[in-house]
């Protein structure tokens, strides 16, 4: 599977447990940003690690995969147009993202945006386990039901402000436990009911 949206629309900050470590406030608005489609890679590829960055960190979160074109549609009208659900990372510089300010460069470099194994369809996202392992170690495990924001607000907040087109992405957020991977490691994340995605880190040539 090897997916090639328009866009990639993340949501920061949307799981209880991850404002909790991070002891702030939760949002009353979803927090959004993009992630280029160049930064896009599939199960089993390499996330490669830029000299840029002494901090790589991993985010395990739930993709959102647009089916419909979907503008100003509501809530009730947005799982319709829901292709399905994979799994993703949201791959990050956290030091430059402290440093710029804003997230374009932390958030985008290529192979900073893994989704996979499959996209899965008429699957709830209401209640899914998920969790995240670095070298078979559990870093993260939380599920869905502490999204601040869930699935169908999502689709229908973005779409009030950027046209969904079909393939494009949702990252949902990440929950707590968020941390640092080096060259040399695995990484997998694990959503019940999709499966495992699996990458390895490599240091830039
Ligand atoms: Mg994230």
């Amino acid at each position: 599977m090897k997916l090639k949206p328009t866009k990639i629309v993340a949501v920061g900050l949307n799981y209880r447990d991850h404002a909790a470590e991070l002891k702030l406030p939760l949002p009353d608005e979803p927090l959004l940003f993009l992630k280029p489609p160049s930064a896009v890679i599939g199960e089993g590829e390499a996330i490669v690690c830029p000299p840029q960055t002494k901090e790589l960190h991993y985010e395990a979160e739930l993709a959102v995969v647009i089916r419909d074109r979907a503008k100003n549609i509501s809530e009730a009208d947005a799982p319709a147009r829901i292709l399905g659900y994979t799994c993703g990372n949201d791959v990050t510089a956290r030091d430059l993202q402290r440093k710029d300010g804003q997230w374009t460069r932390a958030k985008s470099f290529d192979t900073f945006c893994p989704l996979g194994p499959k996209i899965v369809s008429g699957l709830s996202p209401d209640k899914l386990d998920i969790k995240l392992y670095l070298n078979g170690e559990l870093k993260q495990s939380s599920n869905t039901a502490n999204l601040i924001f869930k699935v169908p607000y999502l689709v229908s907040y973005i779409s009030q402000v950027m046209t969904l087109e079909p393939g494009d992405v949702i990252l949902t957020g990440t929950p707590a436990g968020i941390g640092p991977m080096r060259a040399g490691d695995r990484v997998r994340v694990e959503i019940a009911g999709i499966g495992a995605l699996n990458n390895v880190i490599a240091e830039a040539k």
